[in-house]
C-alpha cells in the first residue's frame, strides 16, 4: 500500500515539542540545524516559559528560544499546559497537542524521551506527545472535527541527559559537520540564562561525542524510535555502529 500524501510528503517538516524554552536546543539540535540547512522545514511547540527555573525570568526565556529557533532555522510556538513543573498527563492536554499536529502536519515528530529519571516534565510530555500522534489520526475526536486527520511517520524521542536515553538501541544521526556543530553551539548558548549557571553546552558536547566515537563519527546524536522504523529495503538502513 502506498503512504498517504498528507503521512509521507516527499520532504516532510519536523515539528519538535519541549517542555521547556531550551529543552529542543539542548536534546537535538544539532539534528534540527541540520535538517533545516537540508530543505526541511522545522517548527517547535513550547510547552511552557520555564517560569519554575532556578535562573532566569520568563520573558528572557521566551526571547532566548525565540532567537535559539530562529539560528536554527525553525519556526516556534509557545502553547501553555499546567506550567512550568506542573504538567500532568491528561487527555485534554493529548488533545489539544492533537491539534497542532493537525494544524501543522508534519511528517517527523521529535519529543523528549518518556524515561522517568528526569524532569517530570519531560517525561510526562513525551507520554502526551505519543498519544497526541494516535489521537491526530482518529476522525471522530469531537474537539479535534475542525481539521483533517493527519498521521505522522515517525515520532522520535531525545534525551537530554544520559539518564533519559530509553534502553533500547537508538538510530544515531551523525551531525559531525562544523558548521552544523557551530549551530547547535550557537543555539545551545543562545540560552545564556541557563548556560552562564551551569556547563550545559559541554555536556550536550560530550554526549554527542561519545555517541559519535562510539559510531566512528566525530558527533552523533541519539534518537529513540516510538515504534519499530519502516524500510523498503536493507540498503535505506546505513550501518551498525562499530567504533571500537
Ligand atoms: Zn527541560
Amino acid at each position: 500500500m502506498k503512504p498517504t500524501p498528507s503521512s509521507l510528503p516527499d520532504t516532510p517538516s519536523v515539528l519538535a515539542f519541549g517542555a521547556h524554552p531550551d529543552d529542543i536546543e539542548f536534546g537535538c539540535g544539532g539534528v534540527i540545524a541540520q535538517e533545516t540547512r537540508a530543505g526541511r522545514a522545522a517548527h517547535f511547540v513550547v510547552c511552557s516559559r520555564g517560569e519554575a527555573a532556578t535562573h532566569g525570568q520568563p520573558e528572557q526565556r521566551v526571547a532566548e528560544a525565540q532567537r535559539a529557533a530562529s539560528l536554527l532555522g525553525a519556526t516556534i510556538e509557545f502553547v501553555e499546559l499546567d506550567g512550568d513543573s506542573h504538567l500532568e498527563v491528561r487527555a485534554a492536554h493529548a488533545i489539544t497537542l492533537a491539534g497542532v499536529l493537525r494544524r501543522v502536519r508534519p511528517g517527523i515528530v521529535l519529543a523528549p524521551s518518556p524515561a522517568e529519571n528526569q524532569h517530570p516534565d519531560h517525561s510526562r510530555l513525551g507520554r502526551l506527545v505519543c498519544d497526541a500522534a494516535r489521537l491526530a489520526r482518529f476522525g471522530g475526536v469531537r474537539e479535534l472535527k475542525e481539521l483533517p486527520p493527519h498521521g505522522i511517520a515517525q515520532l522520535l524521542f531525545y534525551a537530554l541527559t544520559r539518564e533519559a536515553e530509553p534502553k533500547i538501541p537508538p538510530v544515531l544521526i551523525d551531525i559531525s559537520r562544523p558548521e552544523i556543530i557551530a549551530a547547535w553551539v550557537a543555539a545551545m548558548e543562545a540560552h545564556a540564562s541557563q548556560t552562564s549557571a551551569r556547563n550545559y553546552v559541554e555536556v550536550q558536547l560530550t554526549r554527542a561525542r561519545l555517541h559519535g566515537l562510539g559510531a566512528a563519527v566525530e558527533y552523533a546524536t541519539a534518537l529513540f524510535p516510538a515504534d519499530p522504523l519502516v524500510f523498503t529495503s536493507l540498503s535505506g538502513l546505513g550501518r551498525g555502529a562499530r567504533g571500537f
